[in-house]
C-alpha cells in the first residue's frame, strides 16, 4: 500500500466496531498512501490529501492481499470466511487489500494528519517500547510513587504504548519481576532489565508478524499464521521453563496474569 494510490474502496457494511467516518470511501479514493506506519496497536496510513487513515485490528481483524483484480470488479472472497470481508481496497498497481474481521472489534477512522497527536487514543500516550525514549530510567520516572501493581502499570497506555496482556506477562517473567510488585517500589537495576525484555518481546512479536506477511501472496488468502511461542503466557500448571515449578495464574484488572512465584520476585 505504501507509495500507492487508493483507486477504489468498497465498504460492505456501515460499521465495524464503530461507524465508518462520513464519506469514508470518497475521502480515500484518489489519495496516495505516502507512508504506512504504526502507533501503539494502531496502523496509520499517511495520505497525500492531508488525512491519516487510522486502522485497528481489534481481536480478529486481518489484512489479506488478494492479488491483481480490476478495480470495480466485485469482490468475491475465498471460502466461508468471505462474509467477514468488510473493507476492500483496490490499489494502484492492481493489488487488492481486504480487511476481514469476524468479531468486528476492529475499526477504521480518518483524522487530520497535521493534528495526529490530538487523536484521542494518541493524546498523552506513552513512548513506543522500541524507541529511544523508552528505558529503565524512563520507567523509574513513570513509575515514581505509583502504588499499582507493575502488571497494571505496564498495561496503562499512558506509561508505554502498545503493550498488551500477553507481552507484559512475557516481559515480567523474562526479567524476573513479580507482577504483584508495586510499580513505584521496583529498583532501578530491575527496571533496566525489564525495559530490555519489553523491547525484546515486542521486537520478536514484530518479527513473527513479518513471517506472516511473507505468506500474504497466497491467492487463497491463507496466511499460514506464525505460531508465537510463549514462555509463560497460558501455561498455568505447566512447569516453569527455568525452575520447573508449576506456572501460576491470577487475575489483575480483569486480565489473566501468568507467572512463576519462584522466579519472579
Ligand atoms: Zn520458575
Amino acid at each position: 500500500m505504501e507509495g500507492k494510490r487508493i483507486l477504489r474502496v468498497e465498504t460492505r457494511r456501515k460499521d465495524l466496531r464503530f461507524p465508518f467516518p462520513e464519506n469514508f470511501n470518497q475521502r480515500l479514493e484518489g489519495a496516495r498512501i505516502t507512508r504506512l506506519g504504526r502507533r501503539a496497536k494502531y496502523l496509520v496510513g499517511e495520505l497525500s490529501n492531508g488525512e491519516a487513515l487510522i486502522m485497528h485490528l481489534g481481536m480478529t481483524g486481518r489484512f489479506t492481499i488478494m492479488g491483481k483484480k480490476k478495480p470495480g470488479e466485485f469482490h468475491h472472497g475465498a471460502g466461508e470466511d468471505e462474509k467477514h470481508d468488510h473493507v476492500v481496497f483496490d490499489m494502484q498497481g492492481g493489488a487488492r487489500v481486504v480487511f476481514n474481521d469476524a468479531r468486528r472489534f476492529g475499526f477504521m477512522d480518518l483524522w487530520p494528519l497535521a493534528d495526529i497527536d490530538r487523536y484521542a487514543p494518541f493524546d498523552g500516550m506513552g513512548p513506543e517500547p522500541i524507541s529511544n525514549a523508552f528505558s529503565g530510567a524512563y520507567l523509574k520516572e513513570a513509575f515514581a510513587h505509583k502504588k499499582t501493581p507493575v502488571k497494571s502499570a505496564l498495561l496503562d497506555q499512558n506509561v508505554v504504548a502498545g503493550l498488551g496482556n500477553i507481552y507484559v506477562c512475557e516481559a515480567l517473567f523474562r526479567s524476573g519481576v513479580s507482577p504483584k510488585k508495586l510499580a513505584g517500589s521496583i529498583k532501578r537495576d530491575k527496571l533496566e532489565g525489564l525495559a530490555v525484555e519489553i523491547r525484546k518481546v515486542i521486537e520478536e512479536a514484530i518479527e513473527a508478524g513479518g513471517s506472516t506477511i511473507s505468506d500474504f501472496g497466497a491467492p487463497d488468502g491463507d496466511l499460514g499464521y506464525f505460531q508465537h511461542r510463549f514462555q509463560i503466557y497460558d501455561r498455568e500448571g505447566e512447569p516453569c521453563l527455568v525452575c520447573a515449578k508449576p506456572v501460576k495464574r491470577l487475575v489483575q484488572s480483569g486480565r489473566s496474569t501468568f507467572y512463576c512465584a519462584a522466579c519472579q520476585r
